[in-house]
């Protein structure tokens, strides 16, 4: 098969050569437990240990405080339902429209099991208002939880003024970190954010690992009783090869970090060319700060969805920011929650770059994406009342 164009790094990543070749030795003979005392569950040990302070380094905190996990949404359910668990007294949660649908779920869960949630909304660049934030705080507030970055248009939340805001007044700030680490420069050592979660997946690290980031003091009951690994916070054996690959990946996100700026260019290049060539498109969040590597474009009158086919059909994986499970059609919340109207929210499409993305990559989108977008309008794919 061809390798395709792939420009929908916000949904998953490649693995990174680098982190496959480390991962190799532990699927084939350096198969040991990490818990057993033999020499074989030593290596599996040792890996384990050198594979935390990787990813420890890259989020600027003690290796201690990193529990791994399956990925974002394990490491959300755990801050979650940890931080309500611990804190019966207090019953408030704030959260924001925006989130992805792993936080959103939670704050259903939150609901569900007597709290009150607030929903922060956000202005027509995906930004929020911190002065509401500051207003929806009070003593029965448990936990503040926001993106560090939205996953379909890259916009980011400025963490340090919304931790000035949450921690002066003694509530829990968890961050879901998922689409910003290893985009843009996390320092847990200076940001006083209690909880915060990101996934192996989003920066080149295999499917299926992750973390969670726990402050030094801050007790939660354990995710998954168990076996007593991860210091008694996820029971179940480690899934020693993903978080070796998972080490690497994070010390080769640190690396590259001080070249996002060839991402940032290329994501510029390709905006500047659509909103030349592509009338009736516009960049969701353009004015927002926002992660390098995504953009997120609007096309009026076509639905996201028929661009997403047509490009695949010509070899370029994209993604529509309408729905993150597949054969859903429905309106991006992050877009409604942003002001678009129905039709915007259904005709947009993320592309989102990787340090992996060329210049060769983009021509080919652009050699196809305009006419594509013709076509598409002269059918009139939209239906009626959404164009
Ligand atoms: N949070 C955000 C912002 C995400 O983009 C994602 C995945 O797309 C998740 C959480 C869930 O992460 P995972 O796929 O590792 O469970």
């Amino acid at each position: 098969m061809r390798q395709p164009v792939y420009l929908d790094n916000n949904a998953t990543t490649r693995l990174a050569d680098e982190a496959l070749e480390a991962m190799l030795p532990f699927l084939r003979d350096q198969f040991g437990n990490a818990g057993s005392a033999h020499t074989l569950g030593r290596l599996s040990e040792g890996a384990v240990v050198v594979a935390r302070e990787r990813c420890a380094a890259l989020l600027g905190c003690a290796p201690a405080e990193l529990v791994f996990t399956s990925g974002g949404t394990e490491g959300i359910n755990h801050a979650f339902r940890g931080v309500f668990n611990a804190f019966p007294a207090r019953r408030h949660f704030v959260t924001t429209a925006v989130e992805h649908s792993a936080v959103l779920a939670m704050a259903d869960w939150l609901r569900d099991n007597g709290a009150q949630v607030t929903i922060l909304g956000v202005d027509g660049q995906g930004r929020l208002d911190l002065a509401e934030l500051e207003a929806s705080l009070g003593p029965a507030t448990a936990m503040v939880s926001v993106m560090a970055a939205n996953n379909e248009t890259g916009v980011l939340f400025p963490l340090a003024e919304i931790a000035a805001l949450v921690k002066s007044r003694g509530i829990l700030l968890h961050v879901d970190g998922t689409q910003a680490l290893g985009k843009v420069a996390v320092d847990l050592a200076r940001l006083p954010v209690d909880l915060f979660n990101f996934s192996g997946h989003k920066f080149h690290g295999p499917k299926g690992t992750g973390g969670l980031f726990l402050r030094r003091g801050l007790r939660l009951r354990p995710f998954m009783i168990g076996g007593g690994q991860e210091r008694g916070r996820r029971g179940g054996t480690e899934n020693v090869p993903g978080l070796v690959g998972l080490g690497v990946a994070a010390e080769l996100a640190g690396a590259h970090l001080a070249s996002a700026g060839a991402v940032r260019a290329l994501r510029d290049s390709l905006e500047a060319f659509i909103l030349d060539r592509i009338p009736g498109s516009r960049i969701n969040g353009a004015q927002a700060d926002r992660v390098p590597n995504t953009s997120m474009v609007s096309f009026d009158g076509v639905e996201g969805e028929a661009v997403l086919l047509r490009l695949d059909q010509a070899g370029i994986c994209v993604s529509t920011g309408s729905a993150c499970t597949t054969g859903q059609k429905e309106a991006s919340h992050v877009l409604r929650a942003m002001g678009a109207p129905a039709s915007g929210a259904l005709g947009s499409v993320r592309f989102s770059l990787s340090r992996y993305t060329t210049e060769t990559d983009l021509e080919t989108l652009e050699g196809c994406l305009p006419a594509v977008v013709e076509e598409l309008r002269s059918q009139g794919t939209l239906p009626a009342g959404k164009r």
